[in-house]
Protein backbone atom coordinates (compact mmCIF):
# COMPACT_ATOMS: atom_id res chain seq x y z
CA UNK A 1 0.00 0.00 0.00
CA UNK A 2 2.80 2.42 0.73
CA UNK A 3 3.56 4.84 -2.01
CA UNK A 4 6.90 6.52 -1.68
CA UNK A 5 5.59 9.17 -4.42
CA UNK A 6 2.76 10.45 -2.46
CA UNK A 7 3.35 13.19 -0.18
CA UNK A 8 0.45 15.58 1.36
CA UNK A 9 0.60 19.08 2.25
CA UNK A 10 -2.04 19.73 5.21
CA UNK A 11 -2.90 23.22 6.73
CA UNK A 12 -5.40 23.69 10.01
CA UNK A 13 -6.82 27.02 10.95
CA UNK A 14 -4.47 28.43 13.18
CA UNK A 15 -6.96 27.62 16.61
CA UNK A 16 -6.19 24.91 18.92
CA UNK A 17 -9.43 23.02 18.44
CA UNK A 18 -8.54 23.00 14.49
CA UNK A 19 -4.40 22.17 14.70
CA UNK A 20 -4.96 18.92 16.71
CA UNK A 21 -7.96 17.26 14.96
CA UNK A 22 -5.89 18.28 11.87
CA UNK A 23 -2.64 16.81 13.19
CA UNK A 24 -4.56 13.72 14.17
CA UNK A 25 -5.34 13.12 10.50
CA UNK A 26 -1.82 13.89 9.54
CA UNK A 27 -1.30 10.77 11.78
CA UNK A 28 -3.66 8.44 9.84
CA UNK A 29 -2.18 9.34 6.42
CA UNK A 30 1.65 9.12 7.81
CA UNK A 31 0.53 5.65 9.01
CA UNK A 32 0.00 4.24 5.79
CA UNK A 33 3.66 5.28 4.83
CA UNK A 34 2.73 8.42 2.92
CA UNK A 35 4.69 11.89 3.33
CA UNK A 36 3.24 14.74 5.31
CA UNK A 37 3.88 18.28 5.38
CA UNK A 38 1.98 19.97 8.15
CA UNK A 39 1.34 23.56 7.22
CA UNK A 40 1.32 25.87 11.00
CA UNK A 41 1.45 29.30 11.39
CA UNK A 42 4.71 30.81 12.52
CA UNK A 43 2.62 31.66 15.48
CA UNK A 44 1.14 27.85 15.89
CA UNK A 45 4.09 26.71 14.81
CA UNK A 46 6.13 27.46 17.85
CA UNK A 47 3.14 26.50 20.50
CA UNK A 48 2.73 23.18 18.83
CA UNK A 49 6.45 22.24 18.36
CA UNK A 50 7.11 23.88 21.97
CA UNK A 51 5.32 21.37 23.55
CA UNK A 52 5.49 18.52 20.61
CA UNK A 53 5.85 14.70 22.30
CA UNK A 54 7.79 12.58 20.13
CA UNK A 55 6.25 9.51 20.79
CA UNK A 56 4.82 8.97 17.70
CA UNK A 57 7.86 8.29 16.09
CA UNK A 58 7.09 9.97 12.86
CA UNK A 59 10.60 9.83 11.26
CA UNK A 60 10.91 11.33 8.03
CA UNK A 61 7.55 11.25 7.25
CA UNK A 62 6.42 14.53 8.85
CA UNK A 63 7.67 17.86 8.30
CA UNK A 64 6.51 20.45 9.83
CA UNK A 65 6.81 23.45 8.32
CA UNK A 66 5.69 27.52 9.14
CA UNK A 67 4.13 30.39 6.77
CA UNK A 68 3.53 33.71 8.26
CA UNK A 69 -0.29 34.51 9.61
CA UNK A 70 0.59 38.26 7.86
CA UNK A 71 0.31 39.85 11.87
CA UNK A 72 3.04 41.48 13.46
CA UNK A 73 4.13 39.19 16.43
CA UNK A 74 2.87 41.63 19.24
CA UNK A 75 -1.04 41.26 17.29
CA UNK A 76 -3.37 40.16 19.61
CA UNK A 77 -4.28 36.62 17.95
CA UNK A 78 -7.07 36.01 20.05
CA UNK A 79 -9.03 38.68 17.59
CA UNK A 80 -10.47 35.88 15.48
CA UNK A 81 -12.09 38.37 12.71
CA UNK A 82 -8.53 40.18 12.55
CA UNK A 83 -6.71 37.14 12.44
CA UNK A 84 -8.89 35.34 9.70
CA UNK A 85 -8.46 38.60 7.65
CA UNK A 86 -5.22 38.60 7.72
CA UNK A 87 -4.85 34.74 6.78
CA UNK A 88 -7.11 35.30 3.73
CA UNK A 89 -5.07 38.29 2.61
CA UNK A 90 -1.39 37.09 3.17
CA UNK A 91 -1.30 33.50 3.72
CA UNK A 92 -2.46 32.48 0.10
CA UNK A 93 0.85 33.60 -1.86
CA UNK A 94 3.02 32.30 0.97
CA UNK A 95 1.57 28.90 0.67
CA UNK A 96 1.70 29.62 -3.21
CA UNK A 97 5.67 29.90 -2.38
CA UNK A 98 6.33 27.78 -0.34
CA UNK A 99 4.57 24.63 -2.13
CA UNK A 100 7.14 25.70 -5.33
CA UNK A 101 10.07 25.50 -3.30
CA UNK A 102 8.69 21.92 -1.90
CA UNK A 103 8.31 20.79 -5.41
CA UNK A 104 11.50 22.01 -6.75
CA UNK A 105 13.26 19.70 -4.82
CA UNK A 106 14.00 16.29 -6.72
CA UNK A 107 11.41 13.61 -5.38
CA UNK A 108 9.58 15.64 -3.33
CA UNK A 109 6.66 16.99 -4.84
CA UNK A 110 3.17 17.70 -3.66
CA UNK A 111 0.87 15.38 -4.84
CA UNK A 112 -2.13 16.37 -2.71
CA UNK A 113 -3.00 19.32 -0.73
CA UNK A 114 -5.27 19.05 2.29
CA UNK A 115 -6.73 22.19 3.89
CA UNK A 116 -9.10 22.73 6.74
CA UNK A 117 -12.49 23.70 5.67
CA UNK A 118 -11.91 27.05 6.87
CA UNK A 119 -9.06 27.45 4.65
CA UNK A 120 -11.11 27.40 2.17
CA UNK A 121 -8.73 29.63 -0.12
CA UNK A 122 -5.87 26.83 -0.16
CA UNK A 123 -8.47 25.06 -2.21
CA UNK A 124 -8.09 27.66 -4.46
CA UNK A 125 -3.85 27.63 -4.65
CA UNK A 126 -4.19 23.91 -5.51
CA UNK A 127 -7.11 24.66 -8.02
CA UNK A 128 -4.59 27.70 -9.51
CA UNK A 129 -1.47 25.34 -8.66
CA UNK A 130 -3.53 22.33 -10.50
CA UNK A 131 -2.53 19.89 -7.09
CA UNK A 132 -5.37 17.20 -6.47
CA UNK A 133 -6.91 18.68 -3.52
CA UNK A 134 -9.01 17.74 -0.16
CA UNK A 135 -10.90 19.25 2.23
CA UNK A 136 -11.21 18.28 5.89
CA UNK A 137 -14.03 19.63 8.33
CA UNK A 138 -13.01 19.66 12.12
CA UNK A 139 -16.19 21.06 13.16
CA UNK A 140 -19.58 19.16 13.38
CA UNK A 141 -21.70 18.84 10.04
CA UNK A 142 -24.66 20.29 11.23
CA UNK A 143 -22.72 23.04 11.62
CA UNK A 144 -21.02 22.87 8.21
CA UNK A 145 -24.75 22.38 6.69
CA UNK A 146 -25.85 25.56 8.45
CA UNK A 147 -23.04 27.59 6.84
CA UNK A 148 -23.93 25.85 3.45
CA UNK A 149 -26.96 27.49 3.60
CA UNK A 150 -25.67 30.92 3.74
CA UNK A 151 -27.47 32.87 0.17
CA UNK A 152 -31.11 31.03 1.71
CA UNK A 153 -30.05 33.16 4.71
CA UNK A 154 -29.47 36.10 2.65
CA UNK A 155 -32.43 35.43 0.04
CA UNK A 156 -34.28 35.41 3.40
CA UNK A 157 -33.17 38.95 4.55
CA UNK A 158 -32.08 36.82 8.02
CA UNK A 159 -28.74 38.26 7.32
CA UNK A 160 -27.49 40.76 4.91
CA UNK A 161 -24.87 40.19 1.81
CA UNK A 162 -22.07 40.14 4.39
CA UNK A 163 -23.79 37.92 6.69
CA UNK A 164 -24.73 40.87 9.66
CA UNK A 165 -27.87 39.55 10.96
CA UNK A 166 -30.95 41.49 10.06
CA UNK A 167 -33.89 39.80 12.57
CA UNK A 168 -33.76 37.10 14.86
CA UNK A 169 -35.16 33.65 13.36
CA UNK A 170 -35.01 30.18 13.86
CA UNK A 171 -33.32 27.97 10.76
CA UNK A 172 -34.84 24.69 9.99
CA UNK A 173 -32.12 22.92 7.78
CA UNK A 174 -34.59 19.48 7.19
CA UNK A 175 -37.37 17.57 9.12
CA UNK A 176 -35.01 15.40 10.78
CA UNK A 177 -32.84 17.81 12.34
CA UNK A 178 -33.09 20.82 15.52
CA UNK A 179 -33.52 24.47 14.63
CA UNK A 180 -30.82 26.35 15.14
CA UNK A 181 -30.84 30.03 16.62
CA UNK A 182 -29.82 32.58 13.81
CA UNK A 183 -27.63 34.55 16.47
CA UNK A 184 -26.16 31.01 17.05
CA UNK A 185 -24.21 30.67 13.57
CA UNK A 186 -20.37 30.11 12.85
CA UNK A 187 -20.18 33.72 12.30
CA UNK A 188 -23.10 35.43 13.85
CA UNK A 189 -22.08 34.69 17.16
CA UNK A 190 -19.67 37.50 17.35
CA UNK A 191 -20.16 40.90 18.92
CA UNK A 192 -18.15 43.19 16.35
CA UNK A 193 -19.66 43.82 12.80
CA UNK A 194 -16.17 43.44 11.35
CA UNK A 195 -15.44 40.30 13.43
CA UNK A 196 -19.06 38.79 11.88
CA UNK A 197 -17.86 39.98 8.27
CA UNK A 198 -14.43 38.75 8.48
CA UNK A 199 -16.11 34.90 9.93
CA UNK A 200 -18.56 34.98 7.23
CA UNK A 201 -16.23 35.62 4.15
CA UNK A 202 -14.16 32.15 5.51
CA UNK A 203 -17.65 30.38 5.99
CA UNK A 204 -18.32 31.36 2.09
CA UNK A 205 -14.91 30.24 1.08
CA UNK A 206 -15.72 26.92 2.80
CA UNK A 207 -18.97 26.62 0.94
CA UNK A 208 -16.65 27.62 -2.48
CA UNK A 209 -14.34 24.91 -1.41
CA UNK A 210 -16.95 22.05 -1.04
CA UNK A 211 -18.25 23.14 -4.79
CA UNK A 212 -14.86 22.85 -6.18
CA UNK A 213 -12.87 20.17 -4.02
CA UNK A 214 -12.16 16.56 -4.93
CA UNK A 215 -12.82 14.77 -1.54
CA UNK A 216 -14.90 16.73 1.51
CA UNK A 217 -13.93 14.66 4.83
CA UNK A 218 -15.65 15.98 8.33
CA UNK A 219 -14.43 14.36 11.71
CA UNK A 220 -17.85 13.25 12.68
CA UNK A 221 -19.78 9.66 12.05
CA UNK A 222 -22.71 8.68 10.23
CA UNK A 223 -24.21 7.40 13.41
CA UNK A 224 -23.90 10.82 15.08
CA UNK A 225 -25.52 13.30 12.77
CA UNK A 226 -27.44 11.51 9.99
CA UNK A 227 -29.47 14.32 8.98
CA UNK A 228 -26.92 16.34 8.37
CA UNK A 229 -24.93 13.79 5.79
CA UNK A 230 -28.01 13.79 4.44
CA UNK A 231 -28.11 17.20 3.01
CA UNK A 232 -24.73 16.93 1.80
CA UNK A 233 -23.75 13.79 0.31
CA UNK A 234 -20.61 15.08 -0.74
CA UNK A 235 -19.45 15.20 2.69
CA UNK A 236 -17.59 11.78 3.90
CA UNK A 237 -17.87 11.07 7.20
CA UNK A 238 -14.35 9.87 8.64
CA UNK A 239 -14.58 10.71 12.22
CA UNK A 240 -14.06 10.81 15.29
CA UNK A 241 -10.66 11.07 14.52
CA UNK A 242 -9.25 10.41 18.01
CA UNK A 243 -5.64 9.15 19.34
CA UNK A 244 -7.50 6.72 21.52
CA UNK A 245 -8.89 4.97 18.30
CA UNK A 246 -5.15 4.47 17.36
CA UNK A 247 -3.60 3.94 20.81
CA UNK A 248 -1.60 7.13 20.15
CA UNK A 249 -0.41 9.93 21.47
CA UNK A 250 -2.33 13.17 21.07
CA UNK A 251 -0.19 16.31 19.25
CA UNK A 252 -0.37 19.63 18.39
CA UNK A 253 -1.30 21.38 21.58
CA UNK A 254 -0.50 25.08 22.11
CA UNK A 255 -0.42 24.56 26.10
CA UNK A 256 1.79 22.10 27.93
CA UNK A 257 -0.24 19.11 29.53
CA UNK A 258 -0.33 18.13 32.37
CA UNK A 259 0.20 14.74 32.89
CA UNK A 260 0.23 14.78 37.20
CA UNK A 261 -3.88 14.60 36.93
CA UNK A 262 -3.83 11.25 36.36
CA UNK A 263 -1.59 9.96 38.89
CA UNK A 264 -4.31 11.56 40.79
CA UNK A 265 -7.21 10.17 39.06
CA UNK A 266 -5.18 6.86 39.97
CA UNK A 267 -6.04 7.71 43.73
CA UNK A 268 -10.39 8.43 42.74
CA UNK A 269 -12.88 6.01 43.09
CA UNK A 270 -14.30 4.88 39.77
CA UNK A 271 -16.75 7.05 38.45
CA UNK A 272 -16.72 9.35 40.52
CA UNK A 273 -14.72 12.73 39.56
CA UNK A 274 -16.25 15.72 37.89
CA UNK A 275 -14.15 16.78 35.01
CA UNK A 276 -14.54 20.26 34.04
CA UNK A 277 -12.64 21.67 30.62
CA UNK A 278 -13.96 24.44 28.23
CA UNK A 279 -11.48 24.08 25.67
CA UNK A 280 -9.34 27.22 24.33
CA UNK A 281 -11.43 29.83 23.69
CA UNK A 282 -14.19 30.08 26.65
CA UNK A 283 -13.76 33.34 28.66
CA UNK A 284 -15.52 34.00 32.02
CA UNK A 285 -16.11 37.17 34.23
CA UNK A 286 -14.78 36.86 37.25
CA UNK A 287 -18.47 36.39 39.44
CA UNK A 288 -19.19 33.47 37.32
CA UNK A 289 -15.60 31.71 37.57
CA UNK A 290 -16.34 32.58 41.36
CA UNK A 291 -20.09 30.97 41.00
CA UNK A 292 -18.10 27.84 39.44
CA UNK A 293 -15.49 27.48 41.92
CA UNK A 294 -17.96 27.78 44.89
CA UNK A 295 -20.16 25.00 43.22
CA UNK A 296 -17.50 22.80 42.78
CA UNK A 297 -16.72 23.11 46.63
CA UNK A 298 -20.55 22.69 47.68
CA UNK A 299 -20.56 19.51 45.53
CA UNK A 300 -18.19 17.46 47.81
CA UNK A 301 -17.05 15.34 44.83
CA UNK A 302 -13.87 15.22 43.33
CA UNK A 303 -13.16 17.17 40.90
CA UNK A 304 -10.81 18.55 38.32
CA UNK A 305 -10.82 21.29 36.75
CA UNK A 306 -8.80 22.82 33.69
CA UNK A 307 -7.99 26.45 34.69
CA UNK A 308 -6.81 27.77 30.99
CA UNK A 309 -4.26 31.00 30.89
CA UNK A 310 -7.01 33.14 29.92
CA UNK A 311 -10.29 31.38 31.10
CA UNK A 312 -10.58 34.57 33.01
CA UNK A 313 -10.35 38.09 32.21
CA UNK A 314 -8.03 38.57 35.04
CA UNK A 315 -4.37 37.70 34.65
CA UNK A 316 -4.51 35.22 36.97
CA UNK A 317 -7.92 33.76 38.29
CA UNK A 318 -8.64 34.66 41.67
CA UNK A 319 -10.13 32.34 43.73
CA UNK A 320 -12.41 32.75 46.90
CA UNK A 321 -10.45 32.96 49.96
CA UNK A 322 -9.46 29.95 51.84
CA UNK A 323 -10.69 28.55 48.70
CA UNK A 324 -7.76 26.05 48.05
CA UNK A 325 -6.83 25.06 51.80
CA UNK A 326 -11.16 23.69 52.08
CA UNK A 327 -11.02 21.85 48.64
CA UNK A 328 -7.64 20.44 49.83
CA UNK A 329 -6.91 17.45 47.08
CA UNK A 330 -10.42 16.22 46.40
CA UNK A 331 -9.88 19.02 44.14
CA UNK A 332 -7.28 19.19 40.90
CA UNK A 333 -6.48 22.13 39.19
CA UNK A 334 -4.25 21.91 36.16
CA UNK A 335 -3.70 24.91 33.27
CA UNK A 336 -3.89 22.08 30.55
CA UNK A 337 -4.92 18.20 30.96
CA UNK A 338 -4.10 15.30 28.53
CA UNK A 339 -8.11 15.45 27.89
CA UNK A 340 -8.53 12.61 25.97
CA UNK A 341 -6.60 10.44 28.65
CA UNK A 342 -8.67 11.88 31.20
CA UNK A 343 -11.66 11.30 29.33
CA UNK A 344 -10.56 7.60 29.15
CA UNK A 345 -9.86 7.66 32.99
CA UNK A 346 -12.35 5.23 34.31
CA UNK A 347 -12.53 7.64 37.81
CA UNK A 348 -14.00 10.12 35.57
CA UNK A 349 -18.21 10.45 36.20
CA UNK A 350 -19.13 13.59 34.11
CA UNK A 351 -17.88 15.90 31.47
CA UNK A 352 -18.60 19.61 32.38
CA UNK A 353 -17.68 20.71 28.86
CA UNK A 354 -18.35 23.96 26.80
CA UNK A 355 -19.48 21.91 23.91
CA UNK A 356 -16.61 22.29 21.47
CA UNK A 357 -16.92 19.78 18.84
CA UNK A 358 -13.52 17.81 19.66
CA UNK A 359 -14.47 17.99 23.36
CA UNK A 360 -18.14 16.86 22.33
CA UNK A 361 -16.63 13.82 20.37
CA UNK A 362 -13.84 12.95 23.23
CA UNK A 363 -16.80 12.93 25.55
CA UNK A 364 -18.74 10.58 23.43
CA UNK A 365 -16.23 8.43 22.42
CA UNK A 366 -15.64 7.40 26.25
CA UNK A 367 -19.40 7.29 27.09
CA UNK A 368 -19.90 10.09 29.54
CA UNK A 369 -22.77 12.07 30.11
CA UNK A 370 -22.58 15.75 29.89
CA UNK A 371 -23.24 18.95 31.52
CA UNK A 372 -23.13 21.27 28.81
CA UNK A 373 -22.03 24.86 29.28
CA UNK A 374 -21.68 26.49 25.84
CA UNK A 375 -19.82 29.59 25.29
CA UNK A 376 -20.71 30.76 21.63
CA UNK A 377 -21.43 29.65 18.11
CA UNK A 378 -21.88 26.25 17.11
CA UNK A 379 -21.54 25.16 20.96
CA UNK A 380 -25.14 25.71 21.48
CA UNK A 381 -25.74 23.00 18.11
CA UNK A 382 -24.14 20.81 20.05
CA UNK A 383 -25.31 21.11 23.44
CA UNK A 384 -28.74 20.29 21.56
CA UNK A 385 -27.60 17.52 19.96
CA UNK A 386 -25.75 15.94 23.91
CA UNK A 387 -29.24 17.47 25.64
CA UNK A 388 -32.13 16.80 22.97
CA UNK A 389 -31.02 14.49 20.15
CA UNK A 390 -28.24 11.89 21.97
CA UNK A 391 -29.88 12.42 25.89
CA UNK A 392 -26.56 12.45 27.36
CA UNK A 393 -26.41 15.53 29.10
CA UNK A 394 -27.83 18.20 30.79
CA UNK A 395 -27.27 22.30 30.02
CA UNK A 396 -27.63 24.99 32.44
CA UNK A 397 -29.85 27.69 33.28
CA UNK A 398 -28.59 31.55 33.64
CA UNK A 399 -30.54 33.65 36.41
CA UNK A 400 -31.58 36.81 35.44
CA UNK A 401 -27.70 38.63 36.05
CA UNK A 402 -26.79 36.36 32.84
CA UNK A 403 -24.70 34.27 35.63
CA UNK A 404 -25.15 29.81 36.53
CA UNK A 405 -25.43 29.93 39.92
CA UNK A 406 -23.97 27.37 42.36
CA UNK A 407 -27.26 26.32 42.92
CA UNK A 408 -27.67 25.83 39.76
CA UNK A 409 -24.51 24.03 38.92
CA UNK A 410 -25.24 21.63 41.76
CA UNK A 411 -28.59 20.64 40.77
CA UNK A 412 -27.70 19.51 37.41
CA UNK A 413 -24.78 17.54 39.09
CA UNK A 414 -27.30 15.77 41.07
CA UNK A 415 -29.55 15.18 38.89
CA UNK A 416 -27.16 14.05 35.90
CA UNK A 417 -24.77 11.46 38.51
CA UNK A 418 -28.17 10.04 40.22
CA UNK A 419 -30.24 8.77 36.71
CA UNK A 420 -28.55 6.25 35.45
CA UNK A 421 -30.04 6.94 31.83
CA UNK A 422 -27.96 9.15 30.82
CA UNK A 423 -25.27 7.33 31.39
CA UNK A 424 -26.80 4.41 29.87
CA UNK A 425 -27.59 6.40 26.87
CA UNK A 426 -24.22 7.37 26.48
CA UNK A 427 -22.27 3.60 26.22
CA UNK A 428 -24.74 2.91 23.52
CA UNK A 429 -23.26 5.89 21.51
CA UNK A 430 -19.95 5.31 22.61
CA UNK A 431 -20.36 1.58 21.06
CA UNK A 432 -21.55 2.96 17.63
CA UNK A 433 -18.97 5.11 17.24
CA UNK A 434 -16.51 3.09 18.13
CA UNK A 435 -17.94 0.52 15.57
CA UNK A 436 -17.84 2.84 13.10
CA UNK A 437 -14.50 3.72 13.43
CA UNK A 438 -13.26 -0.38 13.29
CA UNK A 439 -12.68 -1.96 10.62
CA UNK A 440 -15.62 -2.64 8.76
CA UNK A 441 -17.44 0.44 10.00
CA UNK A 442 -18.41 3.55 7.54
CA UNK A 443 -15.93 6.26 8.94
CA UNK A 444 -13.01 3.48 8.74
CA UNK A 445 -14.55 2.40 5.27
CA UNK A 446 -14.07 6.23 4.41
CA UNK A 447 -10.76 7.05 5.91
CA UNK A 448 -9.43 3.81 4.36
CA UNK A 449 -10.77 5.40 0.98
CA UNK A 450 -9.84 8.31 1.39
CA UNK A 451 -6.03 7.62 2.29
CA UNK A 452 -6.15 5.35 -0.83
CA UNK A 453 -7.46 7.91 -2.75
CA UNK A 454 -4.56 9.71 -1.72
CA UNK A 455 -1.54 7.25 -2.66
CA UNK A 456 -2.97 6.97 -5.87
CA UNK A 457 -0.35 9.16 -7.38
CA UNK A 458 -2.18 9.96 -10.74
CA UNK A 459 -2.44 13.02 -12.32
CA UNK A 460 -5.42 15.68 -11.20
CA UNK A 461 -6.09 15.66 -15.18
CA UNK A 462 -6.87 11.87 -15.32
CA UNK A 463 -8.43 12.01 -12.09
CA UNK A 464 -11.68 9.98 -12.94
CA UNK A 465 -15.34 11.17 -11.38
CA UNK A 466 -15.71 11.04 -7.48
CA UNK A 467 -17.16 8.29 -6.14
CA UNK A 468 -18.87 8.93 -2.71
CA UNK A 469 -19.63 6.05 -0.14
CA UNK A 470 -22.35 7.25 1.54
CA UNK A 471 -25.65 5.51 2.46
CA UNK A 472 -28.38 6.28 5.18
CA UNK A 473 -32.20 5.20 3.62
CA UNK A 474 -33.48 5.89 7.02
CA UNK A 475 -32.66 9.97 6.11
CA UNK A 476 -34.17 10.93 2.96
CA UNK A 477 -32.21 13.97 1.58
CA UNK A 478 -33.44 17.56 1.81
CA UNK A 479 -32.41 20.52 0.60
CA UNK A 480 -32.53 23.69 1.88
N1 LIG B 1 -7.88 20.11 25.37
C1 LIG B 1 -6.83 19.51 26.01
N2 LIG B 1 -6.60 19.83 27.31
C2 LIG B 1 -7.39 20.69 28.00
C3 LIG B 1 -8.48 21.29 27.35
C4 LIG B 1 -8.72 20.96 26.02
O1 LIG B 1 -6.11 18.69 25.43
O2 LIG B 1 -7.10 20.93 29.18
C5 LIG B 1 -8.13 19.76 23.95
C6 LIG B 1 -9.37 18.94 23.81
O3 LIG B 1 -9.07 17.58 24.01
C7 LIG B 1 -9.80 19.27 22.38
C8 LIG B 1 -9.28 20.68 22.14
O4 LIG B 1 -8.34 20.93 23.19
O5 LIG B 1 -9.20 18.36 21.48
C9 LIG B 1 -10.34 21.75 22.22
O6 LIG B 1 -11.16 21.69 21.11
P1 LIG B 1 -12.71 21.98 21.19
O7 LIG B 1 -13.26 21.85 19.82
O8 LIG B 1 -13.35 21.12 22.21
O9 LIG B 1 -12.82 23.47 21.74
P2 LIG B 1 -12.20 24.87 21.28
O10 LIG B 1 -10.91 25.01 21.98
O11 LIG B 1 -12.07 24.85 19.79
O12 LIG B 1 -13.20 25.85 21.78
Amino acid sequence: MTNSNSHVLIIPYPAQGHVIPVMELAQRIIKQGVKVTFVNTEVTHKLVTTNWLDENGYGDLMQMVSIPDGLEPWEDRSDVGKLTLSVFQTMSNKLEQLIETINNKVNNKITCLVADACMGWAIQVAHKMGIRNATFSPASTTTLAAIFCFQKLIDDRIINENGVPLKEDMIKLSENMPPIKSANLSWTCFKEVETIEAIFKMCVGAKEAYDITERFICNSAIELEPAAFGLYPKLLPIGPLLASNRLGYQAGHFWQEDPSCLTWLDQQAEMSVIYIAFGSFTILNHTQFEELALALELSNKPFLWVVRPGLTKECAPSYPKGYMDRVGSRGRIVSWAPQQKVLSHPSVACFMSHCGWNSTLEGVRNGLPFLCWPYFGDQFHNETYICDIWKIGLGFKKNEAGIITRGEINDKVEQLLSDKTFRDKALVIKENVTKTVRDGGQSYKNLSNFISWLQEAVDAKDEPHVSIEHEDPKHPIVRV
